[in-house]
């Protein structure tokens, strides 16, 4: 008899777009044949957990027949895309849209074996030419995963500078006037290798809306042709961008193009929104954006999110967005239904008043442990008592309304983009962490080691000295990865003198 093995299935939602169907699909099959639970990835996507091997082809029949997909939702391939779930309110952000669905449609294998695979052992002609098959990949697909990911002006809730490609819209009025694009970007690493990095994204240069495709799909076949194929650790463009550097880059992105680019704009970020609670849309509509730890969606005492969302979902049929930050957003809800939907909501144990879901609001960790084969140390099932044991010195110092942005993960690829946030904890080995500080809220700068090795157990008792040194020294209004950049490393060590240090 074969091994009972479980497997991860993880859909394609370009901008965390779904139906209300589409939705309830995905939760009737993680009741049917997955662990009873919904996850919201940190690239606005869903993904099942323990599904039997052999429930795999009902599985994803169903997926499928929702119209959604699941194809290249991983792989060496163009991930899913990303994009601001922000409700359309103009025409402008109606594109910007429309060009994040492009990318994915357009950068999707054309393979058809990933149908094939389905037909119970039958093979079925429909490939007259293997070469014509992959137009853009070819034969060998890329080297490493390839993430792309669409912004509006200014707001970076989708972590612009991890993508390997970000693209930042230029808005004149209601027009789209174009968009500025970053490369290079990315945020896993390995321990000990000292040739894997987090990297930010550069800025390349400036697109029309007409050329954006092309010139994405062109800088992905650079890539494809001078990623590293020999060390998987080191495949991705991030490390083609560092070491070649953007001139050159750009320089081969314009001889395959067969003209010039444009020079990159400057690009001022100023928030990072999360979209969470109630907000008026440009119709009239509102919009509910809700808190969900971590981004998993099942039921426990007191929170039976699952049943609550299933219960409104079903009865007011909501287009749906899932965000960067694994939040769920309701759109398009009538003024006269707000609230009845509170008050189902909340006899579920939901909150929906994001000001009362304290500093989990801003903190997010990988699935890691058990699910995660990769993973070296806990996240999912650690940071929510971390962050409930902050909570009390937080309050203490009086410090329990500042946002604070807290990221883990169990292992160094960095999946819940762990060097991004004021403080990111990155899994070395069971129950031992990295600890970074420095990185801030709008995702603009990355984080820096700040203690190794430190165990569970002292996650909190590393990071409250530091609290304390930010209450007493901080500027008017500065963030705590603000305040850490800004007195640096060292002075941070000195002060906390924790055992655990370097
Ligand atoms: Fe990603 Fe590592 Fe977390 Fe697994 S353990 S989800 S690979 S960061």
């Amino acid at each position: 008899t074969e091994k009972a093995y479980q497997f991860m299935v993880r859909s394609r939602i370009p901008g965390g777009a779904l139906t209300a169907e589409q939705y309830l699909t995905q939760d009737e099959i993680s009741e049917q044949y997955a662990n009873g639970t919904l996850r919201i990835t940190t690239r606005q996507s869903l993904q099942l957990h323990g599904i039997l091997k052999g429930d795999l082809k009902s599985s994803i029949a169903a997926i499928n027949q929702s119209l959604l997909s699941t194809l290249a939702a991983c792989g060496d391939v163009n991930r899913n895309v990303m994009a601001c779930p922000a409700p359309i309110s103009n025409r402008a952000q109606a594109r910007v849209q429309e060009i994040a669905h492009a990318i994915a449609m357009r950068l999707a294998p054309r393979s058809t074996a990933y149908h094939e695979i389905w037909i119970d052992g039958e093979k079925v002609e429909t490939i007259a030419d293997e070469k014509e098959v992959e137009p853009i990949y070819g034969a060998t697909y890329l080297p490493r995963k390839f993430k792309i990911g669409v912004a509006f002006p200014g707001d970076n809730c989708i972590d612009i500078y991890t993508q390997d490609v970000g693209l930042i819209a230029r808005l004149e009025g209601e027009q789209l006037a174009g968009f500025t694009l970053v490369i290079g970007g990315g945020m896993g690493m390995t321990h000990g290798k000292s040739e894997t990095y987090p990297r930010l994204a550069e800025p390349l240069c400036d697109v029309t809306p007409d050329e954006a495709l092309n010139v994405v799909e062109t800088i992905m076949t650079v890539q494809r042709d001078y990623g590293d194929r020999t060390n998987r650790k080191h495949a991705r463009m991030k490390y083609v961008v560092e070491e070649r550097g953007i001139d050159w880059f750009r320089q081969q992105v314009e001889e395959r193009l067969g003209y010039q680019l444009q020079a990159a704009s400057p690009v001022h970020i100023h928030a990072a929104e999360d979209h969470l609670g109630w907000h008026q849309q440009a119709n009239g509509n509102w919009f509910l954006g809700l808190h969900v730890q971590n981004g998993r969606i099942h039921d426990k005492e007191g929170l039976r999110l699952k049943s609550g969302l299933r219960e409104v979902i079903k009865r007011y049929r909501p287009e749906l967005r899932l965000t960067a930050q694994q939040n769920i957003m309701l759109l398009d809800i009538q003024e006269a239904d707000r609230v009845e939907i509170e008050a189902q909501l909340h006899s579920y144990g939901i909150e929906t008043d994001p000001t009362k879901v304290g500093h989990y609001r801003f903190a997010m960790a990988c699935p890691a442990l058990p699910t995660c084969g990769l993973a070296l140390a806990e996240a999912e099932r650690a940071l929510p008592d971390i962050v409930q044991a902050l909570e009390e010195p937080l309050r203490a110092l009086g410090l329990d309304g500042e946002p604070l942005s807290m990221r883990m993960t169990g292992c160094p690829n960095g999946c819940a983009r762990p060097y991004m946030g004021d403080i990111g904890f990155v899994g070395r080995s069971k129950n031992l962490y990295n600890i970074y500080v420095g990185g801030d809220l709008l995702n603009t700068r990355m984080n820096t080691l700040y203690a190794a090795s430190v165990h569970t157990e002292d996650l909190v008792a590393a990071i409250e000295p530091l609290l304390a040194f930010w209450k007493a020294e901080r500027h008017p209004q500065e963030g705590f990865g603000d305040f850490c950049h800004r007195v640096g490393i060292e002075r941070l060590r000195d002060e906390a003198a924790s055992p655990s240090l370097l």
